[in-house]
């Protein structure tokens, strides 16, 4: 397993990373312990040495279990990722439980890398204003967090202003062929090369939508080369990229040992890969929803809405109708306050949009549509 060294730490990190996010589960929805403590040895048997997890994932279990797991393994050899909830903070108060719990859930007395997990524009607000930025930065002075970052979900202009706003050790952005354009971006993943900041990518595979695609998209990468999983084509895409950890949130062994054979052979795609990737992107971009581009001219909106966020969101579905995807991110990250139910009809939107988009209409229809996906009813 390649190892890349970080030029913030020092410390050196396997280039595939073991996301801690869609652990197997049994039937009554808890993690399958077992079977995750077997494929947590198989990963760190086969040299990944980073695993990430985060507060809330499987409602707090998967901290647990990873917990149980490090007890084991020899601290000094793993790297431990996991994230301050800023979607759930309203307090420095509660954010110094949270941090006290996590530490306890994990059974360390450090936390190799500590994240401000899913920053957006309010979030970062919300970092600042609690002092929960400085909270962190001092919980790295006592040793208690080796390296301090942020993980990210918004648009480029707002990853440039928190990337510049002070020295991070490290950033982890949302990036597959897919979304080279979207959130941070390539644009992103370039800006923390320069900056010299390890960049950690989640969801390469697109929470799996680039492993699922109908047989017709399917077989344009099948014809290319039939003995190669569509897993493989979208990792093979980051040899081109310069990424420090590329978290895989793995739920079977088959993934694992899958994941692991990739990247022992990580080659760039060659040129008729490339092109049918492009192919392949094409053809989803055509079912989205509108035509947003996120150019903001739409922005600010009196009524707080963050019209290109919701777009993004609702474009995303149309093109995967991924429901968990919605669930996660409508029903849990996104802030109440800049969602679409708010738009008073103004219409100012719609005089500067140069897609020259329905805004007040598509804002009715995806509310309601992501809401029902979520289960929300008024
Ligand atoms: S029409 Fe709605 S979304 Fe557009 S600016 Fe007015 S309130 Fe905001
Ligand atoms: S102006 Fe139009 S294209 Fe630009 S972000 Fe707003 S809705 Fe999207």
């Amino acid at each position: 397993m390649e190892r890349k060294k970080w030029s913030t730490t020092g410390i050196e990190t396997s280039h595939l990373g073991f996301g801690c996010m869609r652990l197997p589960i049994n039937s009554d929805g808890k993690i399958d312990e077992p079977q995750t403590l077997r494929m947590l040895d198989r990963a760190f048997a086969a040299g990944i040495n980073y695993f990430d997890t985060a507060y809330v994932y499987h409602n707090g279990e998967s901290e647990i279990v990873l917990g149980k797991w490090m007890k084991n393994i020899k601290r000094e050899n793993l790297y431990i990722t996991t994230k301050m909830p800023m979607m759930m903070v309203n307090s420095l108060d509660q954010a110094k439980k949270i941090f006290e719990e996590q530490l306890q859930r994990l059974q360390t007395d450090y936390i190799d890398c500590y994240l401000m997990h899913g920053l957006n524009e309010g979030y970062f607000k919300t970092a600042k204003e609690l002092g929960i930025i400085e909270y962190a930065e001092n919980l790295k002075k006592e040793g208690k967090i080796k390296a301090l970052g942020f993980s990210f979900h918004d648009n480029f202009n707002i990853f440039e202003e928190i990337i510049n706003y002070r020295d991070w050790d490290l950033c982890q952005i949302q990036l597959n062929y897919m979304d080279a354009d979207i959130q941070a971006g390539l644009k992103g993943c370039q800006l923390a090369a320069q900056k010299k900041i390890p960049l950690i990518i989640m969801e390469p595979l697109k929470g799996g939508s680039l492993t699922n695609f109908s047989d017709d998209i399917a077989n344009i990468l099948k014809e290319i080369d039939p003995s190669s999983s569509l897993a493989s084509f979208a990792f093979r895409w980051f040899a081109d990229q310069e990424t420090t950890v590329i978290l895989s949130g793995m739920s079977t062994m088959e993934q694992l040992n899958e994941n692991l054979q990739i990247f022992e052979n990580m080659t760039p795609l060659n040129a008729p890969e490339k092109k049918a990737i492009e192919k392949i992107k094409a053809i989803i971009n055509q079912k989205v929803h509108n035509s947003c581009t996120a150019c903001r001219y739409c922005m600010p909106c009196p009524a707080g809405v963050n019209i290109p966020q919701n777009f993004s969101l609702w474009n995303e579905f149309g093109m995967y109708h991924v429901e968990s995807m919605i669930k996660r991110r409508w029903g849990g990250f996104m802030l109440e306050d800049v969602k679409a139910k708010h738009c008073i009809k103004c219409g100012k939107c719609e005089e500067v949009c140069p897609q020259k988009i329905s805004i007040r209409e598509d804002l009715a229809k995806l509310q309601k549509e992501l809401d029902a996906i979520c289960g929300i009813t008024d």
